[in-house]
């Protein structure tokens, strides 16, 4: 990992509030790989510019062994955070990649891609996380890129009393994260914040907002209680300009997948890996892919 520069806390006057708790569904992709859909379908609009995270975990490898085979993707981003366990990458473009723990890979459809992602393991615990960024209209017919960044590559900071973040996207307390990305502003942390500690950070007011925290405790965020195996959508609050989070004392430390960004207040038609503006476009995509067009 990372060695983490210690910086200084940053104070905000008010934190958004909990709009919404939402438990993930749990559900298989690829070739019965078993995971955590948090952000659903139905939460695209408000979650805008997210349109899906995935969380896996599990020590049993008939949960993930399957993989996930050769499928295609047009029209977003794809963001594989890795916690535990090793996975093979190949795509179209000719790119390869291991996924191994602390890694991040940052994945660019645009206007097509057909890319596996397979355990490099037999035995032993498979976590970490997939999230969707969608790409404005005129970003989604973009030649597709493939980057990935090794845990040593991945920006990490520290706070006196021990909270340690990891900078996925965007910049905050001075630090830039591994990836930045036009348009979309996508700020993602993943966060571990000790038994009594807090954790201020600045937000645009416009931009939307959620935190999953996926360990152990639970977590105050802007004053609600946030469980484990929760996410929590925060409000958008002309008044609010960041957002509060802190362990309770005494318990083990918390830990959060924190993700924010700029919305694109377009159209979004889903059809499976395809995520475009219109459904006339999706049946592009579906022809495209059926054609062997879609990738070349
Ligand atoms: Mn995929």
């Amino acid at each position: 990992m990372n060695t983490p520069t210690l910086v200084a806390p940053v104070s905000i006057t008010r934190s958004r509030g909990v709009e919404r708790l939402v438990r993930g569904q749990p559900t298989s992709d690829g070739a019965g790989v078993k995971l955590t859909r948090v952000l659903t379908q139905p939460l695209q609009q408000r979650l805008d510019p997210f349109l899906m995270l995935d969380a896996f975990g599990s020590d049993s490898a008939s949960d993930y062994i399957g993989g996930f085979p050769d499928h295609p993707h047009r029209g977003f981003e794809t963001v594989t955070i890795m916690k535990a366990g090793r996975m093979r990458h190949g795509d179209s473009v000719g790119n390869t990649g291991l996924l191994e723990p602390g890694s991040v890979q940052w994945m660019t459809a645009g206007r097509g891609i057909i890319h596996s992602e397979m355990p490099e393991q037999e035995e032993g615990r498979m976590a970490g996380f997939q999230l969707w960024v969608n790409l404005a209209a005129r970003d989604k017919m973009q030649p597709p890129a493939y980057r990935d960044v090794p845990p040593a590559q991945v920006p990490a900071f520290m706070l006196d009393g021990g909270t340690a973040v990891r900078v996925i996207a965007g910049s905050t307390h001075g630090v830039t994260g591994a990836v930045t990305r036009p348009t979309t502003e996508p700020l993602v942390l993943d966060i571990v914040l000790p038994a009594g500690q807090s954790f201020e950070l600045p937000l645009p007011a416009g931009h939307n907002a959620f935190a999953y925290v996926y360990g152990g405790v639970a977590v105050d965020i802007g004053g609600s209680p946030v469980a484990s195996e929760h996410m929590a959508i925060l409000r958008n609050e002309p008044g609010a300009d960041g957002v509060r989070f802190t362990a309770p004392e005494g318990g083990q430390a918390a830990q959060i997948l924190f993700v924010a960004g700029a919305p694109l207040r377009e159209p979004i038609a889903q059809y499976g890996p395809f995520v475009m503006n219109t459904t006339q476009e999706l049946h592009q995509a579906v022809a495209d892919f059926q054609r062997g067009v879609l990738a070349t």
